[in-house]
């Protein structure tokens, strides 16, 4: 920890500012803006009672953009089927299950402590400007010169709203962390 914040010191707004620059953007998009990009008729030719439930269902990856056939069948939708399938993508090329540290390669720099957006919203007053976490609720912290993984179900990777977030892999210098 010690280690973990004499570095963080030396890092200045400049270096920050270039590691995050790096970072592919996370795909942030919410239930209802694949909503919106849906027939919203409630159809249910989907299996589901209402075009919420199919939004929440693409999501979390329980459901194809296929399985709507009007999206698919009617030209109307032909520009929303487009935008969604855009937006699905890189939602659909997280297969990752597990995340996992190399600590041969790891140096305890924080760099992806104060990049992950979960420690940033844990921690607005700290990782947020680039200080080491003190709560429980990160996901990355440095222990003793090392990266450790806490709250793993927290990460935009996984679990059911997951997005494509790279940003501690994007902003680590050694590739000590993986997704598995
Ligand atoms: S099939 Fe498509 S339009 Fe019908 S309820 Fe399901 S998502 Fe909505
Ligand atoms: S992938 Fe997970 S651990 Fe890594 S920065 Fe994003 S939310 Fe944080
Ligand atoms: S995993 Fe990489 S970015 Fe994170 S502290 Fe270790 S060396 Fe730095």
């Amino acid at each position: 920890m010690k280690r973990f914040a004499q570095t963080i010191n030396i890092i200045d707004a400049t270096k920050l500012l270039s590691y995050l620059s790096q970072i592919e953007v996370p795909v942030m998009v919410s239930a209802m803006e694949i909503y919106m990009l849906l027939p919203k008729t409630n159809c249910k030719k989907c299996g589901l009672p209402t075009c919420m439930a199919f939004a929440v269902g693409l999501l979390g990856r329980e459901k194809k953009v296929d399985e709507c056939p009007p999206l698919i069948e009617e030209k109307k939708y032909e520009a929303k089927l487009k935008k969604l399938r855009e937006v699905m993508a890189p939602i659909e090329k997280a297969s990752e299950t597990g995340l996992i540290i190399h600590p041969e390669k790891c140096f305890g720099c924080g760099n992806c402590v104060v990049a992950c957006p979960v420690n940033v919203a844990a921690e607005p007053t700290r990782t947020a400007v680039g200080l080491g976490p003190e709560g429980e609720k990160v996901i990355l912290r440095v222990e003793d010169g090392v990266v450790v993984v806490n709250n793993l179900k927290e990460c935009k990777r996984f679990g059911p709203n997951k997005t494509l977030c790279n940003a501690c892999t994007a902003t680590c210098p050694s590739k000590a962390i993986e997704f598995v």
